[in-house]
């Protein structure tokens, strides 16, 4: 169904007064302690057109950290290095637990279950150092990010990188784990550095969702990856890109989505649009609460969702 734009702007300008009215915003992550200090109380919304226009509203031009949502744009660039070999080191099933468990890694031999738990992600990551550095891996993913947003002012942030890495046990574990059943080729202080800062990118809505038109597949778009690999990728968010809250997303939202726990989500809506939101409280599986909520009514009422 196609809104006009100015309807649009108007269903933002709802949604807004509507979420910033709450309070239940829920707690922000301070399990990574530089993000522990961001205003609960912020939010931003934004929509990129299949036709190139771009609507927002709230603090939709505030950077933010991407987190778990950088896991999209690692994934499109491993596959197009090394395509469904990919498949051979992470499966493609939601996991049905937390973004960061070790549980079913020892069962299924250090093969994560999809490339978005934080377990599949770090496997995604040491694919692409396969072909370069450290370096040379971020240069390419911003290089990626940038192109696709069309904007050079992307950048990560050292800080959130470095307050990961002194934290970060849990991942730790998860890749020296992988490792002892040869699924990480480099030694994890390589991997996780390179992981740590790719979750460290820094983008507000309005960027995010400039970024996130390389997976709307409509004719006519620039397209950096296949269109069959757009629909692969989407397929995953759909499934897998809320950890154990997907089938929950699916059922409110409609729509193919990547959370991250900087509290933005990048949902997409095939053919027609690509959107971020973001609001730094998260529900307990550590996705956005009220980035949720607005989605879900944003869904509603332009009446745009993937089952008709
Ligand atoms: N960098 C975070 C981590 O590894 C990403 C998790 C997330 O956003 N869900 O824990």
């Amino acid at each position: 169904k196609s809104v006009s734009p100015d309807h649009l702007q108007d269903i933002l300008n709802q949604i807004h007064t509507q979420i910033t009215a709450r309070t239940d915003y829920g707690e922000v992550a301070t399990y990574i302690p530089e993000l522990a200090c961001v205003d609960p109380k912020q939010f931003g919304l934004a929509v990129a057109l299949a036709d190139g226009r771009l609507l927002s509203v709230g603090d939709a031009d505030v950077p933010f950290s991407i987190q778990s949502i950088s896991k999209v744009f690692t994934l499109a660039l491993a596959l197009g290095q090394v395509g469904n070999q990919l498949w051979k080191r992470v499966g493609r099933e939601p996991s049905g637990h937390a973004f960061n468990s070790i549980l079913q890694l020892e069962h299924e031999k250090g093969i994560p279950r999809n490339p978005f738990i934080n377990a599949g992600a770090i496997v995604v990551t040491d694919v692409i150092l396969a072909s370069s550095t450290p370096k040379e891996a971020l240069a390419g993913l911003m290089t990626f990010i940038r192109t696709a947003a069309d904007d050079p002012n992307i950048y990560i942030n050292e800080a959130v990188a470095r307050s990961e890495k002194e934290t970060g046990h849990r991942n730790f574990a998860l890749a020296h784990f992988m490792r002892s059943f040869g699924n990480l080729a480099h030694d994890p202080d390589l991997t996780l550095g390179t992981y740590f800062h790719q979750c460290a990118l820094e983008m507000s809505c309005r960027q995010l969702a400039m970024a996130g038109r390389f997976l709307i597949n409509a004719p006519g778009m620039p397209h950096l990856i296949s269109p069959s690999r757009i629909r692969r990728i989407n397929a995953l968010m759909m499934t897998c890109g809320h950890y154990d809250g997907s089938g929950d997303f699916a059922f409110r939202v409609g729509l193919p989505g990547k959370s991250g726990v900087g509290g933005g989500i990048l949902v997409i809506v095939p053919g027609k649009a690509s959107i971020a939101v973001w609001s730094p409280g998260l529900t307990p599986l550590g996705n956005s609460r009220l980035g949720t909520e607005a989605v879900h009514l944003l869904a509603q009422r332009t009446e745009w969702s993937v089952f008709g």
